[in-house]
Protein backbone atom coordinates (compact mmCIF):
# COMPACT_ATOMS: atom_id res chain seq x y z
CA UNK A 1 0.00 0.00 0.00
CA UNK A 2 1.30 3.69 -0.86
CA UNK A 3 2.24 5.85 2.06
CA UNK A 4 1.71 9.36 1.19
CA UNK A 5 3.94 12.05 3.26
CA UNK A 6 2.72 16.14 4.26
CA UNK A 7 5.46 18.82 3.41
CA UNK A 8 5.91 21.35 5.74
CA UNK A 9 9.36 23.92 5.94
CA UNK A 10 10.66 21.79 3.24
CA UNK A 11 10.76 18.54 4.80
CA UNK A 12 8.58 15.32 4.46
CA UNK A 13 6.83 13.39 6.94
CA UNK A 14 4.07 10.70 7.20
CA UNK A 15 2.58 12.87 9.97
CA UNK A 16 1.77 11.49 13.53
CA UNK A 17 -1.34 9.78 12.55
CA UNK A 18 -2.39 8.35 8.91
CA UNK A 19 -6.02 7.59 7.72
CA UNK A 20 -6.56 5.21 4.68
CA UNK A 21 -7.83 5.91 1.29
CA UNK A 22 -10.48 4.80 -0.88
CA UNK A 23 -10.34 4.15 -4.57
CA UNK A 24 -13.59 5.23 -5.73
CA UNK A 25 -13.93 2.56 -9.03
CA UNK A 26 -13.83 -0.19 -6.03
CA UNK A 27 -14.24 1.01 -2.77
CA UNK A 28 -11.51 -0.41 -1.42
CA UNK A 29 -8.43 1.17 0.52
CA UNK A 30 -5.46 1.70 -1.82
CA UNK A 31 -3.30 4.30 0.29
CA UNK A 32 -2.47 5.57 3.64
CA UNK A 33 -2.52 9.43 4.13
CA UNK A 34 -1.09 11.88 6.60
CA UNK A 35 -4.00 12.99 9.23
CA UNK A 36 -2.17 16.96 10.10
CA UNK A 37 -2.79 17.34 13.83
CA UNK A 38 -3.32 20.85 14.83
CA UNK A 39 0.38 20.61 15.81
CA UNK A 40 1.26 19.95 12.38
CA UNK A 41 -1.06 22.86 11.49
CA UNK A 42 0.93 25.45 14.28
CA UNK A 43 4.31 23.87 12.52
CA UNK A 44 2.98 24.46 8.92
CA UNK A 45 1.66 27.89 9.49
CA UNK A 46 4.92 28.87 11.35
CA UNK A 47 7.14 27.77 8.60
CA UNK A 48 4.67 29.77 6.41
CA UNK A 49 5.92 32.62 8.18
CA UNK A 50 9.60 32.23 9.25
CA UNK A 51 9.83 32.04 4.83
CA UNK A 52 7.62 35.09 4.76
CA UNK A 53 10.12 37.22 6.29
CA UNK A 54 13.10 35.30 5.53
CA UNK A 55 15.80 37.35 3.19
CA UNK A 56 15.95 33.86 0.79
CA UNK A 57 12.08 34.94 -0.28
CA UNK A 58 11.39 38.05 1.20
CA UNK A 59 13.94 40.33 -0.66
CA UNK A 60 14.22 38.56 -3.75
CA UNK A 61 13.12 40.91 -7.06
CA UNK A 62 9.45 39.46 -8.24
CA UNK A 63 11.28 38.98 -11.46
CA UNK A 64 13.45 35.97 -9.49
CA UNK A 65 9.49 34.94 -8.10
CA UNK A 66 8.14 34.83 -11.87
CA UNK A 67 11.59 32.58 -12.78
CA UNK A 68 10.68 30.08 -9.78
CA UNK A 69 7.12 29.91 -11.26
CA UNK A 70 7.89 29.14 -14.63
CA UNK A 71 10.29 26.41 -13.62
CA UNK A 72 7.37 24.96 -11.77
CA UNK A 73 4.99 25.12 -14.14
CA UNK A 74 7.77 22.92 -16.22
CA UNK A 75 8.31 20.74 -13.62
CA UNK A 76 4.46 20.10 -13.43
CA UNK A 77 4.32 19.48 -17.42
CA UNK A 78 7.04 17.16 -17.34
CA UNK A 79 5.52 15.10 -14.24
CA UNK A 80 1.76 15.72 -15.86
CA UNK A 81 1.17 11.77 -16.77
CA UNK A 82 2.01 11.02 -13.11
CA UNK A 83 0.04 13.84 -11.37
CA UNK A 84 -3.02 12.87 -13.82
CA UNK A 85 -3.05 9.08 -13.01
CA UNK A 86 -2.65 9.72 -8.96
CA UNK A 87 -6.28 12.48 -9.12
CA UNK A 88 -7.66 10.03 -11.37
CA UNK A 89 -6.87 7.26 -8.92
CA UNK A 90 -7.38 8.51 -5.72
CA UNK A 91 -10.53 10.75 -6.48
CA UNK A 92 -12.16 8.31 -9.87
CA UNK A 93 -12.11 12.12 -11.93
CA UNK A 94 -11.67 10.02 -15.54
CA UNK A 95 -8.02 10.01 -16.93
CA UNK A 96 -9.52 11.89 -20.00
CA UNK A 97 -9.70 14.99 -17.78
CA UNK A 98 -7.30 15.32 -15.52
CA UNK A 99 -4.60 14.45 -18.60
CA UNK A 100 -5.87 17.54 -20.38
CA UNK A 101 -6.30 19.28 -17.27
CA UNK A 102 -2.79 19.00 -15.53
CA UNK A 103 -1.54 20.71 -19.28
CA UNK A 104 -3.88 23.88 -17.85
CA UNK A 105 -2.52 23.25 -14.57
CA UNK A 106 1.07 24.40 -15.53
CA UNK A 107 -0.44 27.14 -18.43
CA UNK A 108 -2.05 28.94 -14.83
CA UNK A 109 1.59 28.36 -13.15
CA UNK A 110 2.92 29.97 -16.52
CA UNK A 111 0.60 32.85 -16.57
CA UNK A 112 1.23 34.06 -13.02
CA UNK A 113 5.26 33.79 -13.83
CA UNK A 114 4.71 35.59 -16.21
CA UNK A 115 2.73 38.48 -13.97
CA UNK A 116 4.75 38.20 -11.07
CA UNK A 117 6.90 41.26 -11.99
CA UNK A 118 4.13 43.35 -13.20
CA UNK A 119 1.93 43.57 -10.19
CA UNK A 120 2.86 47.52 -10.25
CA UNK A 121 2.50 49.87 -6.88
CA UNK A 122 1.41 53.87 -8.39
CA UNK A 123 2.58 57.65 -8.05
CA UNK A 124 -0.30 59.74 -6.51
CA UNK A 125 -0.46 63.01 -7.89
CA UNK A 126 -0.45 64.36 -4.12
CA UNK A 127 -2.49 67.89 -3.69
CA UNK A 128 0.62 69.18 -1.52
CA UNK A 129 3.64 70.87 -3.32
CA UNK A 130 6.32 69.38 -1.16
CA UNK A 131 5.16 66.10 -0.97
CA UNK A 132 5.92 62.70 -2.61
CA UNK A 133 3.52 59.98 -2.29
CA UNK A 134 3.43 56.84 -3.97
CA UNK A 135 1.54 52.88 -3.64
CA UNK A 136 3.57 50.13 -3.16
CA UNK A 137 1.39 47.00 -3.83
CA UNK A 138 3.23 43.97 -0.96
CA UNK A 139 1.78 40.56 -0.30
CA UNK A 140 -0.70 40.36 2.32
CA UNK A 141 0.97 37.68 4.07
CA UNK A 142 0.39 34.13 5.19
CA UNK A 143 -2.65 32.04 2.88
CA UNK A 144 -4.23 29.32 4.22
CA UNK A 145 -5.46 27.68 1.33
CA UNK A 146 -8.25 24.78 1.97
CA UNK A 147 -9.77 22.64 -1.32
CA UNK A 148 -11.83 20.20 -2.02
CA UNK A 149 -11.67 16.84 -4.07
CA UNK A 150 -12.30 17.54 -7.14
CA UNK A 151 -9.78 19.17 -9.29
CA UNK A 152 -7.53 19.69 -6.30
CA UNK A 153 -4.30 20.22 -9.10
CA UNK A 154 -6.22 22.84 -11.03
CA UNK A 155 -7.98 24.62 -7.98
CA UNK A 156 -4.81 24.74 -6.01
CA UNK A 157 -2.78 25.85 -8.68
CA UNK A 158 -5.31 29.22 -9.04
CA UNK A 159 -4.32 30.18 -5.52
CA UNK A 160 -0.51 29.17 -5.17
CA UNK A 161 0.20 30.86 -8.90
CA UNK A 162 -1.24 34.28 -7.78
CA UNK A 163 -0.03 33.67 -4.17
CA UNK A 164 3.60 32.95 -4.83
CA UNK A 165 3.56 35.57 -7.71
CA UNK A 166 2.56 38.41 -5.23
CA UNK A 167 5.55 37.44 -2.87
CA UNK A 168 2.95 35.34 -0.17
CA UNK A 169 3.95 31.96 1.52
CA UNK A 170 1.08 29.69 1.68
CA UNK A 171 -0.07 26.31 3.85
CA UNK A 172 -2.76 24.27 1.72
CA UNK A 173 -5.00 21.60 3.38
CA UNK A 174 -5.65 19.19 0.61
CA UNK A 175 -8.85 17.25 1.26
CA UNK A 176 -9.16 14.33 2.95
CA UNK A 177 -10.92 13.12 -0.26
CA UNK A 178 -8.58 12.03 -2.87
CA UNK A 179 -5.15 14.49 -1.81
CA UNK A 180 -2.80 12.38 -3.21
CA UNK A 181 -2.37 14.26 -6.14
CA UNK A 182 -1.26 17.80 -4.22
CA UNK A 183 0.88 15.31 -1.67
CA UNK A 184 2.36 13.97 -5.04
CA UNK A 185 2.65 17.68 -6.62
CA UNK A 186 4.85 18.74 -3.48
CA UNK A 187 7.58 16.63 -4.83
CA UNK A 188 7.54 18.75 -8.06
CA UNK A 189 7.31 21.50 -6.20
CA UNK A 190 10.18 20.64 -3.77
CA UNK A 191 12.58 20.59 -7.37
CA UNK A 192 11.39 24.00 -8.23
CA UNK A 193 13.84 25.56 -5.85
CA UNK A 194 11.76 27.75 -3.69
CA UNK A 195 12.98 28.54 -0.57
CA UNK A 196 11.61 25.78 2.54
CA UNK A 197 8.48 27.09 3.66
CA UNK A 198 7.08 28.88 0.60
CA UNK A 199 4.19 25.92 0.51
CA UNK A 200 3.41 24.04 2.65
CA UNK A 201 0.64 21.17 2.07
CA UNK A 202 -1.02 19.61 4.48
CA UNK A 203 -4.76 17.04 4.62
CA UNK A 204 -7.11 15.90 6.45
CA UNK A 205 -10.74 16.99 7.66
CA UNK A 206 -12.67 19.50 9.35
CA UNK A 207 -10.30 19.32 12.81
CA UNK A 208 -7.05 20.61 10.26
CA UNK A 209 -9.00 23.26 8.59
CA UNK A 210 -10.59 24.78 11.58
CA UNK A 211 -7.23 24.76 12.94
CA UNK A 212 -5.63 26.28 9.49
CA UNK A 213 -8.39 29.16 8.58
CA UNK A 214 -8.93 30.50 12.16
CA UNK A 215 -5.09 30.66 13.11
CA UNK A 216 -4.00 33.90 13.64
CA UNK A 217 -0.81 34.35 11.86
CA UNK A 218 -3.11 33.64 8.25
CA UNK A 219 -3.89 36.75 6.47
CA UNK A 220 -5.78 35.52 4.14
CA UNK A 221 -8.11 32.37 3.79
CA UNK A 222 -8.73 30.86 -0.36
CA UNK A 223 -11.47 28.53 -0.03
CA UNK A 224 -13.06 26.58 -2.40
CA UNK A 225 -16.20 24.24 -1.56
CA UNK A 226 -19.33 24.05 -0.55
CA UNK A 227 -21.83 27.20 1.30
CA UNK A 228 -21.79 25.54 4.56
CA UNK A 229 -18.65 25.27 5.04
CA UNK A 230 -17.53 28.44 3.65
CA UNK A 231 -19.74 29.69 6.66
CA UNK A 232 -17.66 28.06 8.74
CA UNK A 233 -14.43 29.53 7.20
CA UNK A 234 -15.82 32.85 7.60
CA UNK A 235 -16.52 32.08 11.02
CA UNK A 236 -13.08 31.35 11.40
CA UNK A 237 -11.67 33.67 9.64
CA UNK A 238 -13.20 36.25 11.91
CA UNK A 239 -10.76 35.24 14.53
CA UNK A 240 -7.81 36.96 12.77
CA UNK A 241 -9.89 39.30 11.01
CA UNK A 242 -8.55 37.81 8.19
CA UNK A 243 -9.91 38.20 4.31
CA UNK A 244 -11.34 36.04 2.52
CA UNK A 245 -12.53 34.43 -1.13
CA UNK A 246 -15.00 31.80 -1.54
CA UNK A 247 -15.27 30.05 -4.33
CA UNK A 248 -17.99 27.67 -3.78
CA UNK A 249 -21.51 25.86 -5.64
CA UNK A 250 -23.78 26.66 -7.93
CA UNK A 251 -26.87 25.72 -9.63
CA UNK A 252 -25.89 26.86 -12.70
CA UNK A 253 -28.64 27.87 -15.75
CA UNK A 254 -28.08 26.54 -19.18
CA UNK A 255 -30.86 28.69 -21.32
CA UNK A 256 -31.49 27.11 -24.57
CA UNK A 257 -33.68 29.46 -27.55
CA UNK A 258 -35.83 27.97 -29.92
CA UNK A 259 -33.16 29.42 -32.70
CA UNK A 260 -30.53 27.45 -31.48
CA UNK A 261 -28.13 25.09 -33.18
CA UNK A 262 -29.47 22.60 -31.36
CA UNK A 263 -26.77 19.60 -32.41
CA UNK A 264 -24.08 21.89 -30.99
CA UNK A 265 -26.49 23.02 -27.65
CA UNK A 266 -27.20 19.59 -26.83
CA UNK A 267 -22.96 18.51 -27.33
CA UNK A 268 -22.64 21.48 -24.76
CA UNK A 269 -25.29 20.40 -22.49
CA UNK A 270 -23.84 16.90 -22.45
CA UNK A 271 -20.31 18.47 -21.39
CA UNK A 272 -22.14 20.81 -18.90
CA UNK A 273 -23.68 18.14 -16.78
CA UNK A 274 -21.68 15.23 -17.17
CA UNK A 275 -17.97 15.52 -17.71
CA UNK A 276 -16.25 15.30 -14.80
CA UNK A 277 -19.22 12.60 -13.80
CA UNK A 278 -20.82 15.69 -12.63
CA UNK A 279 -18.58 16.94 -9.73
CA UNK A 280 -18.08 20.16 -11.04
CA UNK A 281 -19.10 23.37 -9.49
CA UNK A 282 -20.08 24.85 -12.80
CA UNK A 283 -21.74 22.46 -14.17
CA UNK A 284 -24.92 23.31 -16.17
CA UNK A 285 -27.22 21.56 -14.06
CA UNK A 286 -30.49 23.19 -14.70
CA UNK A 287 -31.57 23.21 -18.30
CA UNK A 288 -33.77 26.11 -19.27
CA UNK A 289 -35.76 25.15 -22.69
CA UNK A 290 -37.68 27.00 -24.73
CA UNK A 291 -41.14 25.51 -24.87
CA UNK A 292 -41.36 25.07 -28.47
CA UNK A 293 -37.95 22.90 -28.87
CA UNK A 294 -38.57 20.69 -25.47
CA UNK A 295 -39.13 17.58 -26.82
CA UNK A 296 -37.16 17.92 -29.62
CA UNK A 297 -33.90 18.80 -27.62
CA UNK A 298 -34.99 16.12 -24.90
CA UNK A 299 -35.33 13.06 -27.47
CA UNK A 300 -31.56 13.97 -28.59
CA UNK A 301 -30.00 14.94 -25.09
CA UNK A 302 -31.43 11.54 -23.83
CA UNK A 303 -30.35 9.63 -26.57
CA UNK A 304 -26.74 10.90 -26.32
CA UNK A 305 -26.97 10.76 -22.38
CA UNK A 306 -28.08 7.39 -22.77
CA UNK A 307 -24.85 6.66 -25.37
CA UNK A 308 -22.56 7.95 -22.72
CA UNK A 309 -19.42 5.15 -22.07
CA UNK A 310 -19.05 4.87 -18.29
CA UNK A 311 -16.44 2.77 -17.04
CA UNK A 312 -13.62 2.76 -15.42
CA UNK A 313 -11.56 5.81 -14.55
CA UNK A 314 -8.43 5.24 -15.94
CA UNK A 315 -9.28 3.71 -19.38
CA UNK A 316 -8.67 6.54 -22.24
CA UNK A 317 -12.51 5.42 -23.56
CA UNK A 318 -14.44 6.21 -20.18
CA UNK A 319 -16.63 9.11 -20.48
CA UNK A 320 -18.14 9.01 -16.76
CA UNK A 321 -16.37 7.38 -14.19
CA UNK A 322 -17.94 6.45 -10.81
CA UNK A 323 -18.48 9.21 -8.24
CA UNK A 324 -15.66 10.27 -5.58
CA UNK A 325 -17.78 8.77 -2.18
CA UNK A 326 -20.60 6.96 -1.24
CA UNK A 327 -21.93 10.08 0.58
CA UNK A 328 -21.83 11.57 -2.63
CA UNK A 329 -23.96 8.75 -4.05
CA UNK A 330 -26.17 8.75 -1.42
CA UNK A 331 -26.66 12.24 -1.34
CA UNK A 332 -28.15 11.73 -4.81
CA UNK A 333 -30.25 9.16 -4.99
CA UNK A 334 -31.87 11.13 -2.00
CA UNK A 335 -32.07 14.33 -3.92
CA UNK A 336 -33.54 11.72 -6.73
CA UNK A 337 -36.03 10.77 -4.53
CA UNK A 338 -37.36 13.70 -3.25
CA UNK A 339 -37.26 15.64 -6.62
CA UNK A 340 -39.81 12.80 -8.03
CA UNK A 341 -42.01 12.62 -4.47
CA UNK A 342 -42.44 16.46 -5.73
CA UNK A 343 -43.52 15.84 -9.15
CA UNK A 344 -39.87 15.71 -11.23
CA UNK A 345 -39.86 13.10 -14.09
CA UNK A 346 -37.25 10.93 -14.91
CA UNK A 347 -36.68 11.14 -18.64
CA UNK A 348 -33.43 8.45 -18.24
CA UNK A 349 -30.93 7.65 -15.33
CA UNK A 350 -31.97 7.79 -11.50
CA UNK A 351 -30.58 4.21 -10.06
CA UNK A 352 -27.25 3.47 -8.60
CA UNK A 353 -25.91 0.02 -10.48
CA UNK A 354 -24.90 -2.65 -8.62
CA UNK A 355 -20.98 -3.78 -8.20
CA UNK A 356 -18.23 -2.32 -6.89
CA UNK A 357 -17.42 1.56 -7.07
CA UNK A 358 -19.77 4.62 -6.42
CA UNK A 359 -20.59 5.08 -9.90
CA UNK A 360 -23.59 6.70 -11.14
CA UNK A 361 -25.28 7.09 -14.61
CA UNK A 362 -26.25 10.20 -16.51
CA UNK A 363 -29.72 10.94 -15.29
CA UNK A 364 -32.29 13.77 -16.38
CA UNK A 365 -35.39 15.15 -14.49
CA UNK A 366 -38.03 17.01 -16.23
CA UNK A 367 -39.44 19.25 -13.72
CA UNK A 368 -41.52 21.13 -15.96
CA UNK A 369 -44.64 20.70 -13.84
CA UNK A 370 -42.87 20.18 -10.26
CA UNK A 371 -41.03 23.86 -9.65
CA UNK A 372 -41.04 23.17 -6.25
CA UNK A 373 -38.69 20.00 -7.02
CA UNK A 374 -35.74 20.23 -4.91
CA UNK A 375 -33.58 19.42 -7.95
CA UNK A 376 -34.07 22.46 -9.26
CA UNK A 377 -32.36 24.59 -6.10
CA UNK A 378 -29.92 22.11 -4.34
CA UNK A 379 -26.68 21.32 -5.45
CA UNK A 380 -26.01 17.71 -6.43
CA UNK A 381 -22.11 17.83 -7.71
CA UNK A 382 -23.48 14.96 -9.44
CA UNK A 383 -24.27 13.65 -13.69
CA UNK A 384 -28.17 14.41 -12.80
CA UNK A 385 -29.83 17.59 -14.64
CA UNK A 386 -32.76 19.30 -13.86
CA UNK A 387 -34.99 20.42 -16.84
CA UNK A 388 -37.48 23.48 -16.90
CA UNK A 389 -39.26 25.21 -19.76
CA UNK A 390 -40.00 28.76 -20.39
CA UNK A 391 -42.58 30.42 -23.09
CA UNK A 392 -41.05 34.00 -23.44
CA UNK A 393 -37.44 35.43 -23.03
CA UNK A 394 -38.61 37.36 -19.95
CA UNK A 395 -39.41 33.80 -18.37
CA UNK A 396 -36.49 32.03 -19.00
CA UNK A 397 -34.19 35.01 -17.54
CA UNK A 398 -36.80 35.18 -14.11
CA UNK A 399 -36.05 30.92 -13.89
CA UNK A 400 -31.85 32.15 -14.44
CA UNK A 401 -32.09 34.22 -11.56
CA UNK A 402 -34.24 32.01 -9.53
CA UNK A 403 -31.58 30.74 -7.58
CA UNK A 404 -29.35 31.73 -4.51
CA UNK A 405 -26.04 31.29 -6.29
CA UNK A 406 -24.68 32.52 -9.18
CA UNK A 407 -21.83 30.98 -10.65
CA UNK A 408 -21.97 30.43 -14.20
CA UNK A 409 -25.02 30.64 -16.94
CA UNK A 410 -24.85 29.36 -20.94
CA UNK A 411 -26.96 31.22 -23.31
CA UNK A 412 -28.10 29.21 -26.37
CA UNK A 413 -28.95 31.67 -29.58
CA UNK A 414 -28.20 32.71 -32.47
CA UNK A 415 -29.98 36.11 -32.15
CA UNK A 416 -27.26 38.36 -31.24
CA UNK A 417 -29.23 41.25 -29.64
CA UNK A 418 -31.26 38.75 -27.57
CA UNK A 419 -27.51 37.52 -26.51
CA UNK A 420 -26.96 40.87 -25.58
CA UNK A 421 -30.23 41.47 -23.25
CA UNK A 422 -29.74 37.92 -21.64
CA UNK A 423 -25.59 38.58 -20.90
CA UNK A 424 -26.90 41.96 -19.14
CA UNK A 425 -29.63 40.47 -17.15
CA UNK A 426 -28.47 37.06 -16.05
CA UNK A 427 -26.47 37.43 -12.38
CA UNK A 428 -23.65 35.01 -12.84
CA UNK A 429 -19.99 35.65 -12.37
CA UNK A 430 -19.56 33.64 -16.12
CA UNK A 431 -21.89 33.97 -19.20
CA UNK A 432 -20.97 31.41 -21.71
CA UNK A 433 -22.74 32.03 -25.12
CA UNK A 434 -23.31 29.03 -27.70
CA UNK A 435 -20.47 27.34 -25.70
CA UNK A 436 -20.04 26.02 -22.13
CA UNK A 437 -16.65 25.13 -19.79
CA UNK A 438 -14.66 27.21 -21.11
CA UNK A 439 -11.74 28.40 -18.58
CA UNK A 440 -8.77 29.98 -19.28
CA UNK A 441 -6.16 32.03 -16.63
CA UNK A 442 -6.38 34.59 -18.49
CA UNK A 443 -10.52 35.17 -17.63
CA UNK A 444 -11.64 36.07 -13.49
CA UNK A 445 -13.47 33.13 -12.48
CA UNK A 446 -16.08 33.37 -9.56
CA UNK A 447 -19.64 33.75 -8.37
CA UNK A 448 -22.09 35.83 -6.48
CA UNK A 449 -24.32 35.16 -3.79
CA UNK A 450 -24.26 31.53 -2.39
CA UNK A 451 -21.87 30.64 -5.35
CA UNK A 452 -19.07 33.17 -2.79
CA UNK A 453 -16.92 36.44 -3.72
CA UNK A 454 -12.98 37.43 -5.00
CA UNK A 455 -12.21 36.03 -8.50
CA UNK A 456 -9.87 33.57 -9.49
CA UNK A 457 -7.45 33.58 -12.75
CA UNK A 458 -6.68 36.59 -14.34
CA UNK A 459 -4.79 40.12 -13.35
CA UNK A 460 -7.21 40.51 -10.33
CA UNK A 461 -6.59 37.34 -8.39
CA UNK A 462 -2.93 38.20 -8.10
CA UNK A 463 -3.97 41.81 -6.59
CA UNK A 464 -6.05 39.81 -4.12
CA UNK A 465 -3.19 38.62 -2.49
CA UNK A 466 -1.14 42.02 -2.03
CA UNK A 467 -1.59 45.31 0.30
CA UNK A 468 -1.51 48.84 -0.51
CA UNK A 469 1.13 50.52 1.08
CA UNK A 470 1.04 54.48 0.96
CA UNK A 471 4.30 56.55 1.23
CA UNK A 472 4.73 59.91 1.93
CA UNK A 473 7.95 61.65 1.68
CA UNK A 474 8.46 65.21 2.18
CA UNK A 475 10.62 66.76 -0.13
CA UNK A 476 11.21 70.40 2.09
CA UNK A 477 14.09 70.87 4.13
CA UNK A 478 11.88 73.65 5.60
CA UNK A 479 10.87 73.28 9.33
CA UNK A 480 7.56 71.34 9.73
CA UNK A 481 4.95 73.97 9.99
CA UNK A 482 2.25 74.85 12.58
CA UNK A 483 2.65 70.99 14.62
CA UNK A 484 -0.78 71.24 15.83
CA UNK A 485 -2.45 71.30 12.69
CA UNK A 486 -2.98 68.30 10.13
CA UNK A 487 -1.14 68.43 6.86
P1 LIG B 1 -16.51 20.90 1.43
O1 LIG B 1 -16.98 22.28 1.63
O2 LIG B 1 -17.16 19.80 2.19
O3 LIG B 1 -14.95 20.75 1.74
C1 LIG B 1 -14.00 21.58 1.15
C2 LIG B 1 -12.77 21.63 2.03
O4 LIG B 1 -13.09 22.26 3.27
C3 LIG B 1 -12.18 20.27 2.39
O5 LIG B 1 -10.77 20.37 2.30
C4 LIG B 1 -12.62 20.08 3.84
O6 LIG B 1 -11.76 19.27 4.59
C5 LIG B 1 -12.58 21.50 4.36
N1 LIG B 1 -13.41 21.73 5.54
C6 LIG B 1 -14.52 21.08 5.94
N2 LIG B 1 -15.02 21.63 7.06
C7 LIG B 1 -14.21 22.66 7.39
C8 LIG B 1 -14.20 23.64 8.44
N3 LIG B 1 -15.15 23.65 9.38
N4 LIG B 1 -13.22 24.57 8.47
C9 LIG B 1 -12.26 24.58 7.51
N5 LIG B 1 -12.21 23.68 6.49
C10 LIG B 1 -13.18 22.73 6.43
O7 LIG B 1 -16.62 20.69 -0.14
P2 LIG B 1 -16.57 19.32 -0.90
O8 LIG B 1 -17.84 18.61 -0.60
O9 LIG B 1 -15.26 18.67 -0.67
O10 LIG B 1 -16.58 19.86 -2.43
C11 LIG B 1 -17.73 20.10 -3.12
C12 LIG B 1 -18.12 21.56 -3.10
O11 LIG B 1 -17.08 22.38 -3.63
C13 LIG B 1 -19.31 21.80 -3.99
O12 LIG B 1 -20.24 22.65 -3.37
C14 LIG B 1 -18.72 22.48 -5.21
O13 LIG B 1 -19.61 23.22 -5.96
C15 LIG B 1 -17.62 23.27 -4.60
N6 LIG B 1 -16.63 23.65 -5.63
C16 LIG B 1 -16.53 24.96 -6.04
C17 LIG B 1 -15.63 25.33 -7.04
C18 LIG B 1 -15.48 26.76 -7.50
O14 LIG B 1 -14.44 27.10 -8.02
N7 LIG B 1 -16.47 27.62 -7.32
C19 LIG B 1 -14.82 24.37 -7.61
C20 LIG B 1 -14.95 23.06 -7.18
C21 LIG B 1 -15.84 22.72 -6.18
Amino acid sequence: MQQFQQYIGGQFDAGSAQFESLDPATGTVWAKMPEASVADVDRAVQAAEDAFFAPDWALISASQRGKLLLRLADLVAQNAPRLAELETRDTGKIIRETSAQIAYVADYYRYYAGLADKIEGAHLPIDKPDMEVWLRREPIGVVAAVVPWNSQLFLSAVKIGPALAAGCTVVLKASEEGPAPMLEFTRIFDQAGFPPGVLNVITGGAEAGVALTSHDKIAHVAFTGGPETARHIVRNSAENLASTSLELGGKSPFIVFEDADIESAVNAQISGIFAATGQSCVAGSRLVISSKIKNQFLARLKEKAEAVVIGAPDDMATEVGPLCTKAQRDHALALIAASTAAGAKLVTGGSAPDGPGYYFPPTILDCSDAPEAPCLSREFFGPVLSVVSFDTEAEAMKIANDTKFGLASGVFTQSLTRAHRMIRGIRAGIVWVNTYRAVSPIAPFGGHGLSGHGREGGLQAALDYTKVKAVWLRTSDDPIPDPFVMR
